[in-house]
């Protein structure tokens, strides 16, 4: 979510315009009703999704393969305690793949059981970043930096992969458009994809590590990670505006492929933020898709083609329409136009993307602004004739039917 959105949501705040009095989360109605939804929906393995759970518990059964919304607020502003920042994970037996870390991943991973313990080991295999935006990656340096002791799995010697953005080649063009363009934060360096912040975060943490490393014998942060700017180069080369390229249909940008599972991606329209991806994980017991930060796109519409779960950001645009009043009259309307550019809509997501994509069910995650109540997000079912989830923090969902004790 874009910085004026911030700006404007700090200040529709301040005024009390829209902020967490008016907005008072979502009711315990709401709670339960989402979670009724999942319970009601088949191929539950569990829902341990109440606010202020402190530990979500072992379910009986479970799914061999399962989506589990660790995070479902979107944007760097928190609005509610009742939802932490964006990140979802999909697990396929002990195998955990994880996209995004937004604000409080880290607890939301032990609180779901997928930091793994000796009796139930857990065995995160990739983290996998949509783009390089604060509110999807603010907790990565929390993992880097402890994935030694919190990172508990099985002890196969393999490193722990990581995949996102490669560097921007060029800043994002200004907005509004003749406002002069500053000059660059890092003059010395890239504008950093994964493998360059990830590089810094090791300079800036290096005196932890030498402790570490020499004192308590941790692996070297080198031997623990493999890290992996995602490779576009085929398909394009990002410029100033990011309005990605509309890719041939059936195109899937390969990720990795471990065993079982086989991650793919595409290019989804965030701009200016690019590159910005989706990922798609096939497990032998179907597909999920994750969106990242977009609007509708048809390069997602086709990556989700009979998807069994979608699971989408949406932004609601009365929210965008209330931000927008807070700014001056003469950016208001390119304001809010600009905002919408790169987000989708409560009224997009069901008609425009899932339904075209044919998702048999289309999970909201990235609910911005995050303290909605449910009821709100609910009119997404309008235009799409599949099953609507309103994601909710450690919501657990089964694909297939395959089930592992
Ligand atoms: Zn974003
Ligand atoms: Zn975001």
């Amino acid at each position: 979510m874009c910085e004026l959105l911030n700006q404007a949501a700090a200040s529709a705040s301040a005024t009390g315009r829209s902020g967490p009095s008016e907005r008072s989360g979502p009711s315990r109605r709401g709670v339960l009703g989402g979670i009724g939804t999942a319970l009601l929906g088949g191929g539950i393995a569990m829902t341990a999704g109440m606010p202020g759970a402190q530990a979500a518990p072992r379910p009986g059964a479970r799914h061999r393969t399962r989506l589990v919304l660790l995070g479902t607020g979107g944007g760097p502003i928190v609005l509610s305690g009742d939802r932490m920042g964006i990140s979802t994970a999909v697990v396929y037996k002990n195998n955990v793949y994880v996209v995004d870390l937004g604000h409080g991943a880290t607890v939301q991973l032990l609180r779901s059981g997928l930091l793994g313990d000796p009796s139930a080991p857990a065995n995160v295999r990739g983290i996998f970043f949509t783009h390089m935006h604060s509110d999807h990656t603010v907790e990565w340096p929390s993992l880097y930096t402890t994935a030694h002791i919190n990172l508990l799995r099985a002890r196969s010697g393999e490193p722990f992969r990581v995949f996102g953005p490669g560097d921007r080649p060029v800043p994002p063009r200004t907005f509004p458009p003749d406002r002069p363009a500053p000059g660059p934060v890092n003059p010395d360096g890239p504008i950093s994809g994964i493998s360059a912040m990830t590089g810094y975060l090791k300079q800036a943490f290096a005196a932890d590590f030498e402790d570490r490393i020499r004192d308590a014998n941790m692996t070297h942060p080198d031997k623990l990670f493999e890290t992996h700017d995602i490779d576009i180069s085929r398909y394009w080369t990002v410029d100033a505006p990011g309005i990605p390229p509309r890719l041939p249909a059936g195109t899937r940008i390969p990720v990795w492929r471990d065993g079982d599972v086989t991650v793919t991606a595409t290019l989804v329209d965030h701009r200016p933020t690019a590159p910005a991806f989706a990922f798609r994980f096939d497990t032998p017991d179907g597909s999920v898709v994750v969106s990242g930060d977009t609007a509708p796109s048809q390069n997602l519409i086709d990556l989700a083609q009979g998807a069994d779960y979608l699971v989408h950001e949406v932004i609601d645009p009365k929210y965008v329409d209330e931000l927008a009043a807070t700014l001056p009259p003469e950016i208001r309307e390119p304001a809010r136009q600009h905002l919408l550019a790169s987000h989708t809509t409560i009224e997009q997501v069901g008609r425009d993307v899932a339904e075209r994509a044919g998702a048999r069910n289309l999970v909201l995650t990235h609910l911005v602004p995050m303290n909605n109540p449910v009821s709100r997000w609910r009119a997404a079912q309008r235009g799409y004739s599949g099953k609507l989830i309103v994601g909710q923090d450690l919501m657990q969902l089964g694909v297939g039917t395959h089930r592992v004790r």
